[in-house]
């Protein structure tokens, strides 16, 4: 949808501000008990889905043009759809997240681009990845020895889709290698994508860059056609949320699984054993991707009514994603699993958790929001007193563990893959 088709949701917002906050009944302290990212930092009003809601009608009533205010507010917001949630707590007619992404899409449309993300569209049309500096020729390398399948020349019903972060980052590839390692010694047929492995360009959506998600969507649609894939598994959240939400949107009908659900699966099947003890305590991060954005697509093919020229519905009833059935339960399943394991919860948990700061690349964007974003999590993880910070998505770790480096914060941070290792 065009930002003008957004005006009746705009007008239809009633200024509760519910989106600025967890909901109500499940906020246990004020010092977090806020939800979004960049109102948090920014501290004004325009930065919020309300806000934005009310600039955006004066942007196309023609008052003005994109301040830079009104831009900082587009670019900077993660796409985390915290107020997105908090608002269909009590409503079911607006959609915050798909206007915000409108709102970049629109903004970019007008020429608005920062010099980061031409870099990152560069890189992606020529190298397939928005991690500036990355070489296409690289990708594989944290395959290198494995025994995996090349879907594309042998076919492969079950493929391994580790997402850029994974492939390039020398921190975290080990982790793709050791989850791949995982699902092949439990007797997986697993496969990849070989040289037809590219990015999802799920960051590019966030961002409002619609022609470039447009092209690498599609093109990586064919090739999983052309593979026969039938399961696609991710260890990264960003990839999860393209493959499950927005390519299914666009006609891919493939099972697709997060990494942490299959692990789930092999433990519930007894192929998977953790006997090691790990004693820790620790707290889990649910990432905005795999948490309240992990939910399945839903077609829907309705139209928009009004009751008495008042009452606004939609005919038949539209999916309400509402972030309840993300995955937040196999995670935690896996750290049971783990012997000496204690998990302590923080304050905002599943479909209320706070964003890393690391969604649509604001860390490349905005790196002051990101890092702010990033410190304020590791901040609330560190008033459970755990000793560590788990999470299931590498752009959340990654994060975290600037913020922790650069901060001296006392808590380890750890991919859940990692800790699985560590307790076979
Ligand atoms: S966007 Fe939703 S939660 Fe926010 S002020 Fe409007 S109606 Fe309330
Ligand atoms: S998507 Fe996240 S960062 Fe953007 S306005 Fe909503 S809560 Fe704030």
């Amino acid at each position: 949808m065009a930002l003008k088709d957004f005006r009746p949701m705009m007008e239809r917002c009633s200024n509760c501000l519910g989106c600025k906050w967890i909901p109500f009944d499940k906020i246990q302290s004020q010092r977090f008990g806020e939800n979004c990212p960049i109102n948090l930092y920014y501290e004004f009003h325009i930065y919020s889905a309300r806000g934005k809601f009310q600039a955006a009608q004066g942007l196309l009533d023609g008052e003005y043009g994109y301040t830079d205010a009104l831009l900082a507010s587009t670019q900077a917001c993660t796409a985390c759809g915290a107020c997105d949630i908090a608002c269909k707590v009590c409503r079911y007619n607006l959609e915050p997240l798909d206007f915000n992404i409108a709102l970049k899409a629109d903004a970019v449309e007008k020429g608005n681009i920062l010099p980061v993300q031409k870099e990152m569209i560069a890189s992606l049309k020529k190298e397939q990845t928005m991690i500036i500096g990355a070489k296409k020729a690289n990708r594989s390398a944290w395959a290198k020895g494995l025994k995996l399948k090349d879907a594309m020349k042998e076919g492969a019903e079950v493929i391994f889709f580790p997402g850029c972060k994974y492939s390039y980052d020398k921190k975290l590839q080990g982790y793709a290698r050791t989850a791949a390692e995982l699902l092949i010694n439990a007797g997986v047929d697993l496969g990849y994508m070989g040289e037809a492995d590219m990015c999802c360009a799920s960051r590019a959506y966030q961002q409002g860059l619609m022609a470039d998600f447009d092209a690498r969507s599609e093109a990586n649609i064919k090739a999983f056609k052309k593979a026969g894939v039938k399961t696609i598994v991710t260890p990264c959240s960003d990839c999860y949320y393209a493959f499950k939400r927005l390519y299914a949107a666009k006609g891919l009908e493939v099972e697709v699984l997060h990494v942490v659900e299959y692990i789930d699966k092999l433990i519930s099947e007894k192929k998977l054993k953790l006997k090691k003890p790990v004693n820790m305590t620790v707290t889990y991060h649910d990432p905005c991707h795999l948490g309240r954005l992990g939910e399945p697509y839903v077609a829907w093919n309705g139209t928009e009514k009004k009751i008495m020229n008042q009452v606004h519905t939609w005919e038949p009833r539209r999916p309400r994603y509402n972030g309840a059935y993300g995955i937040y339960d196999a995670p935690r399943r896996v750290l049971a699993a783990i012997p000496g394991l204690t998990l302590v919860e923080m304050e905002r948990i599943r479909e209320y958790a706070l964003c890393c700061g690391a969604g649509a690349a604001c860390e490349q964007t905005y790196p002051e929001v990101s890092k702010f974003t990033a410190n304020e999590r590791v901040t609330e993880a560190n008033s459970t007193g755990a000793e560590a910070l788990v999470t299931a998505c590498p752009w959340c770790e990654s994060n975290f563990a600037s913020a922790v480096d650069e901060n001296g914060k006392k808590i380890e941070v750890i991919d859940i893959i990692d800790l699985v290792s560590r307790a076979l």
